[in-house]
């Protein structure tokens, strides 16, 4: 992130240099004070947006509305905003206007936490009225102001606090955690996306369960589920809990949390839309849990185990034995079995495709002498069949011979 860096402080020159202020702000400070991957880097001026557009060759009027004016430079972009202070909000969701301010304390008493709340000058200079360094290094997320009036004005900062928690390892602050809980009505005004938004962003942190906890004991979890959901879990199931904090798979833990909210799997496909979760996050969610669930602890016979890898891919096997063991259908040792028995089978399968059966449907009227027709669809199936399952090798004489042998529309 060095070379991000490095051009973000020439903008910030270039804008100093044109008689503004200009510092570096909000999240890439947080993080690059905790050497972690810095990914955008954004940009605080006392420059309008007109101003800035002017200044820059190459701009893209991002939000102009909110002063944001994105400035793109040869390998990066970058996000700088006028100085704003918070507008009053009319439905908790959007500023109703946007008010410019005069300086970068007034932009940063806008911002939510006292860590996301700093700023740096070309000359490295750090301003941090609220101090987020010291809350850096106590490993708090603490609310700039009043927490509740906070919440008040953007109710997704609620889900933020958590989110951070989760994604930096951090503690909420007490008086953060009561006004959570005190202000968690205010959800409701909320679009469903940006909550599904922060709860994926949660899901994917690397302790998730940091969030979740947090978000139980301010009953946030409890109001998730009835206002998006329809749901009402009856009392924290703290088991459930456990299991989704140990799980590293993003859609396993999805999974595991719609349940904690008391979603059952013949619901899954109608609570992912209503989420608005992507379509191909909806269908693999339903489909594995779907899978887990009926997931029957029998014989397979090798043949079973192959055509299952074959179908689903070695990943979505794996992940459905996980959710089977979750879902007690399965012991440890047991998952630990199933687990070797698909990569064994994976590793032994001669194709990944159906398009890499060694006959088509051109050899196969080459053989016969015959017409093309549904006849050669039933035919490549069978013989992809009996190549997935380990009963004919996947070469074209053995499978030519196969199939004169047994047909179907043998030649
Ligand atoms: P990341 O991009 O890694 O998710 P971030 O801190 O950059 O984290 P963004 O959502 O990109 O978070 O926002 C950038 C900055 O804007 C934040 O650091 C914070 O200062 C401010 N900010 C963002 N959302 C809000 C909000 N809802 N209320 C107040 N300030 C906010
Ligand atoms: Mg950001």
């Amino acid at each position: 992130s060095a070379p991000l860096f490095r051009e973000a402080f020439r903008l910030v020159e270039e804008l100093e240099g044109a008689g503004y202020q200009a510092y570096v702000v909000g999240g890439s400070v947080r993080d690059a004070m905790l050497g972690r991957p810095v990914h955008d880097v954004d940009i605080a001026t006392s420059a309008t947006p007109a101003e800035v557009q002017r200044l820059f060759p190459r701009t893209v009027a991002t939000g102009l509305k909110y002063g944001t004016v994105t400035v793109v430079t040869g390998r990066y972009t970058f996000e700088v905003t006028t100085f704003r202070r918070e507008g009053p909000y009319g439905d908790a969701r959007h500023p109703d206007f946007v008010q410019f301010a005069a300086d970068v304390t007034d932009d940063l008493a806008r911002r939510d936490f006292t860590i996301n709340a700093m700023a740096v000058d070309s000359r490295g200079v750090v301003t941090d009225p609220f101090d987020g360094q010291k809350d850096l290094q106590r490993k708090v997320i603490r609310c700039v102001g009043d927490p509740r009036e906070r919440f008040r004005e953007d109710a997704l900062r609620m889900l933020r606090a958590a989110r951070f928690a989760a994604q930096l390892g951090f503690d909420v602050s007490p008086a953060t955690i009561d006004a959570i809980k005190a202000e968690r009505k205010g959800l409701a005004k909320l679009a469903v996306e940006r909550i599904t938004g922060e709860l994926h962003k949660i899901l994917s942190a690397v302790e998730p369960g940091r969030a979740l906890r947090l978000l139980w004991s301010a009953c946030l979890i409890e109001e998730i589920a009835a206002l998006f959901l329809n749901r009402f879990p009856a009392s924290p199931p703290r088991n459930q809990l456990a299991s989704l904090e140990a799980e590293t798979d993003v859609y396993l833990r999805w999974i595991l949390f719609l349940r904690l909210c008391g979603v059952k799997s013949s619901e899954a496909q109608r609570v992912c839309r209503e989420l608005k979760l992507p379509r191909k996050w909806t269908r693999e969610l339903s489909l594995l849990w779907r899978e887990g669930e009926k997931w029957s602890n029998g014989l397979m016979s090798n043949a079973e185990v192959r055509r299952t890898v074959f179908a689903h891919g070695l990943k979505r096997s794996l992940r459905i034995v996980r959710l089977a063991y979750r879902f007690g259908r399965l012991s440890r040792r047991e998952e630990q079995l199933w687990r070797r028995r698909f990569r064994h089978a994976d590793w032994e399968m001669p194709l990944d495709d159906p398009s890499q059966l060694a006959l088509d449907g051109r050899a196969l009227m080459q053989i016969s002498g015959r017409e093309p027709g549904p006849w050669i669809g039933r035919v490549l199936d069978t013989l992809l069949d009996k190549v997935v399952s380990g009963e004919v090798i996947n070469h074209p004489s053995r499978l030519e011979k196969e199939w004169r042998l047994h047909g179907p529309h043998a030649p």
